[in-house]
């Protein structure tokens, strides 16, 4: 069962991402740390779309992918390009509580509905085009996801720093997914 680690403290941040970018993003975001100038990103963030999220970091500090539950699958060229030319050398993957890519099928009635009614779409086509790309962006469970996302850009970018996030939108906080299967080397 993988947990939420809760950061109150630059204590609570596991040594493995104290003092790199990752634990600089728990301590902008969760501990009010004072912002630093930046000339240069140190972090690539890959986020969900859903608006009810807003980071508390400084100007320049990090690339930010958002795309529907976070999945970075579709956005690869842009995390290359974040790392090969943007120079980051750390990506924190963030999942979120209440995520609508979850249980994405159980809404395919309201989407199509949607599209027919609020952006002037046939039926057949707004059918066609939930039936092809909800596959795509279903992700199951928030965690669960963002965990196997995680070892996928792990092994991509073995040089890389890639750490697990939930953001819970219920106190807009931060926190780490522990991970218990498939630890920090
Ligand atoms: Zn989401």
């Amino acid at each position: 069962m993988n947990r939420l680690l809760t950061i109150a403290s630059r204590q609570d941040i596991p040594a493995v991402y104290r003092d790199t970018p990752v634990g600089l993003l728990l301590q902008y975001h969760n501990l009010d740390r004072a912002y630093e100038a930046y000339a240069e990103a140190q972090l690539l963030i890959g986020m969900c779309m859903d608006n009810r999220k807003h980071l508390h970091i400084p100007d320049n500090f990090a690339f930010i992918i958002r795309s529907g539950g976070a999945n970075l699958r579709y956005s690869e060229f842009k995390v290359s390009y974040a790392i090969a030319v943007g120079g980051v050398r750390a990506i924190a993957l963030m999942g979120h509580t209440q995520c609508g890519m979850v249980h994405l099928m159980a809404r395919k009635e309201r989407f199509i509905q949607g599209l027919v009614d609020d952006a002037g779409w046939t039926r057949e086509a707004a059918e066609d085009h939930f039936l092809q790309f909800a596959p795509m962006f279903e992700i199951g469970n928030e965690m669960e996801f963002i965990l196997s996302e995680v070892t996928r850009l792990r092994r991509r970018y073995p040089k890389i720093l890639v750490a697990p996030l939930m953001y819970q939108v219920e106190d807009n906080h931060l926190y780490l997914i522990e991970e218990t299967e498939n630890p920090v080397p």
